[in-house]
């Protein structure tokens, strides 16, 4: 294939005359960053850079754990949970003394761009990195919360409320055997999302999340008249967090105090919600942004999150996206309490 077809197929033009790419994945880890970490490579690759493996996040890129990567290297990958270049938190990072030798490495290996892929932290450091030493970085949302502001998903969070929805559907086929309520606390750090749409999807009674205050009486209301009235079981997805009433365990405790009649269970998710083949909606959303990451670089474009809206690819300020200022849609909370009459 000539040049002129490669730039016809992928409308990349080097403008900011960049030649290496680096790639880490940081903080929490997400399914689909491994289809990310491959869109990126196989892109940057395409387009005549030279691609960096940065293993174990801005860690790695602290203790020069960084190797070159072909387009094998990222063979396979698309369907594996997890991510094949490990991930970190890094304290040191957070410190100048850390990212100066963080940078001396890239330096090292001529590498004069990243891409990161992670949550609202790892893009947080991003920001104070490329502003330290004008480095051009851009950034990947994965995280299972879909938590960054300006697009409609992230990484990891559609394989994230698919296994919440399996896991909801089996704990619904007990309570409903034996009658009982039960408190089932997801992850989600400080965003309701992955609890409000996995209410939704699998038909919960109700749902505590971080953006609406607790309305307790309502909620005993709402689950004694549901049990007087016809229902088997009754099912409450709760977001992790600094719930004043002591999240799902201290909810199922209240509520066993309140109605000593009533089978009170509760059931905290953990960890096994980060793991798992990423579904189709994630490799695609992956790959999609990961291919944009690249493009976003060669065009010049510095300190922007690809992000997803209305299924177009858009690019988000790293300050707009890290604001912490993402509303759920009240209507959703409509939707989940009429349907669960
Ligand atoms: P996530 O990216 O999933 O939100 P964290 O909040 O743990 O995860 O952030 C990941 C990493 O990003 C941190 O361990 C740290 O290395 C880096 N980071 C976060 N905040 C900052 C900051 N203020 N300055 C520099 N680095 C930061």
């Amino acid at each position: 294939m000539t040049d002129n077809n490669k730039e016809n197929i992928l409308n990349i033009q080097n403008m900011a005359e960049i030649k290496s790419v680096g790639i880490l994945t940081s903080g929490g880890d997400a399914p689909g960053m491994n289809a990310a970490i491959r869109a990126v490579t196989r892109s940057a690759i395409y387009a005549g850079l030279k691609v960096f493996g940065i293993r174990r996040g801005y860690q790695g890129l602290i203790e020069d754990c960084i190797s070159e990567f072909e387009t094998q290297s990222v063979s396979n990958i698309i369907s594996r949970g997890g991510t094949i270049l490990k991930t970190a938190r890094s304290m040191e990072f957070k410190t100048p003394e850390g990212r100066a030798k963080a940078y001396a490495n890239m330096q090292k290996h001529g590498i004069d761009s990243l891409v990161v892929i992670g949550g609202d932290g790892s893009i947080t450091g991003a920001t104070i990195f490329s502003k330290e030493y004008n480095i051009p970085i851009v950034g990947l949302p994965g995280t299972i919360d879909n938590d960054l502001a300006g697009t409609d998903s992230t990484i990891g969070y559609d394989t994230a409320m698919n296994t919440i929805m399996d896991c909801v559907d089996k704990i619904r086929d007990t309570a409903t055997s034996h009658a009982r309520l039960f408190f089932i606390e997801v992850m989600g750090r400080d965003a309701g999302f992955l609890a409000l749409n996995s209410a939704i999807a699998t038909g919960c009674e109700d749902v505590i999340i971080p953006e609406e205050k607790t309305q307790y009486e309502q909620l005993k209301m709402l689950i004694d008249n549901g049990f007087r009235k016809s229902k088997s079981s009754a099912l409450v997805i709760v977001t992790e967090s600094k719930d004043p009433n002591g999240g799902a365990m201290g909810l199922a405790q209240k509520m066993k105090e309140e109605f000593p009649d009533y089978d009170v269970r509760c059931s905290i998710l953990g960890h096994l919600q980060r793991g798992g083949s990423p579904t189709a909606a994630d490799r695609i959303l992956a790959s999609r942004t990961g291919y944009a990451a690249v493009e976003a670089l060669l065009q010049g474009q510095r300190n922007v999150l690809i992000g997803i809206r209305n299924d177009e690819i858009i690019n988000i300020p790293f300050a707009k996206a890290i604001k912490k200022d993402k509303p759920i849609d009240p209507d959703l909370l409509k939707v989940l309490r009429v349907l669960s009459i």
